[in-house]
């Protein structure tokens, strides 16, 4: 038992040795990516009910030359625990109103969803920052969205609200990201500035294994629609699934099953050869 005990011990120990190697690799080389432009902005659409395209989520991605594309699952948490989420957001923020625009000289309309953690949420920056880009630009309508989790109610509520009240008031939609999966109840719904669920994709996984999914998922679309709220579904990869989901009312969904995200100029690409 002792022997044992020990081993584990090691394990834990090596475990140890290799989150610490991995925080300082971030540490230094992420605060670099970004100094040298090394990380690029994917685009997933999101198909409405009626079968068009009308908008797209940002996705980050870092594109190291010692690793090759990383996810972001493997440097936004510790990007938001840095603090170096902050000027990660603005760069993918400004990044991306750069391609709208770029898109619109292209005569392609849309609007692009960009993910905000707690964090950035809360250093204020992110709103001032959209805020001044878009009088920059010139432009007097706000194309970008922002989807937020759970965590920002959690952390610091009267102020996240107050923020994405601000969010809306400028044009910008605010959607609830993951939804189903943290500590916010249906309840909670009435009283939050947002115009959107995302339903996370945990239920769609189960959708044709377990008929209590349905279930809930016809529950949550109908409290949704009472609230005058949208829902967007996603992680949809078959066509079993979209088939149960265009059967449910929810408003827009996304997942591999119409497109993976994908570089900005493949985007366009898509868009052209998937007329509604
Ligand atoms: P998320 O916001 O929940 O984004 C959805 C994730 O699911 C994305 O992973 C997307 O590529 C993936 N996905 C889309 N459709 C499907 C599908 O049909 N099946 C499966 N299995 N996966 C699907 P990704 O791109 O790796 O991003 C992971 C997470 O990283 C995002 O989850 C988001 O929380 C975070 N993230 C990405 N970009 C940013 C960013 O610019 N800022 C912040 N703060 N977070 C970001
Ligand atoms: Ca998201
Ligand atoms: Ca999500
Ligand atoms: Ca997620």
């Amino acid at each position: 038992a002792k022997e044992n005990g020990r081993g584990k011990y090691c394990v834990f120990a090596a475990e140890m040795n290799q989150r610490v190697f991995e925080y300082l690799w971030l540490d230094t080389n992420l605060r670099k990516a970004l100094e040298l432009d090394h990380l690029t902005v994917f685009y997933q659409p999101k198909v409405d009910s009626d079968g068009q395209i009308r908008s797209a989520e940002a996705l980050v991605r870092w594109n190291s030359p010692e690793r090759g594309l990383v996810s972001p699952a493997e440097f936004i948490p510790y990007a938001e625990e840095s603090g170096l989420i902050v000027p990660l957001g603005r760069w993918v923020m400004l990044n991306v109103l750069k391609q709208i625009l770029t898109w619109r000289q292209q005569g392609i309309e849309l609007r692009v969803a960009v993910n905000v953690s707690a964090r950035q949420l809360l250093d204020q920056s992110i709103y001032s920052d959209l805020k001044q880009a878009l009088a920059d630009g010139g432009l007097s309508d706000c194309p970008i969205d922002i989807e937020l989790t759970e965590s920002c109610l959690i952390e610091n509520e009267a102020e996240a609200l107050t923020l994405m009240k601000k969010f809306q008031d400028l044009g910008a939609q605010v959607h609830l990201d993951d939804f189903g999966t943290g500590y916010s109840s249906l309840s909670q719904l009435a009283r939050v500035p947002i115009n959107a669920i995302k339903l996370d994709q945990s239920f769609i996984r189960d959708i044709n294994l377990q008929p209590v999914s349905q279930s809930l998922v016809r529950a949550i679309v109908a409290v949704a629609k009472a609230l005058d709220l949208l829902v967007i579904a996603e992680g949809i990869e078959t066509k079993a699934e979209e088939a149960f989901i265009l059967n449910s009312g929810v408003d827009g969904r996304q997942g591999y099953y119409y497109a993976k995200p994908m570089p900005a100029e493949q985007f366009g690409h898509w868009l052209a050869k998937h007329p509604a």
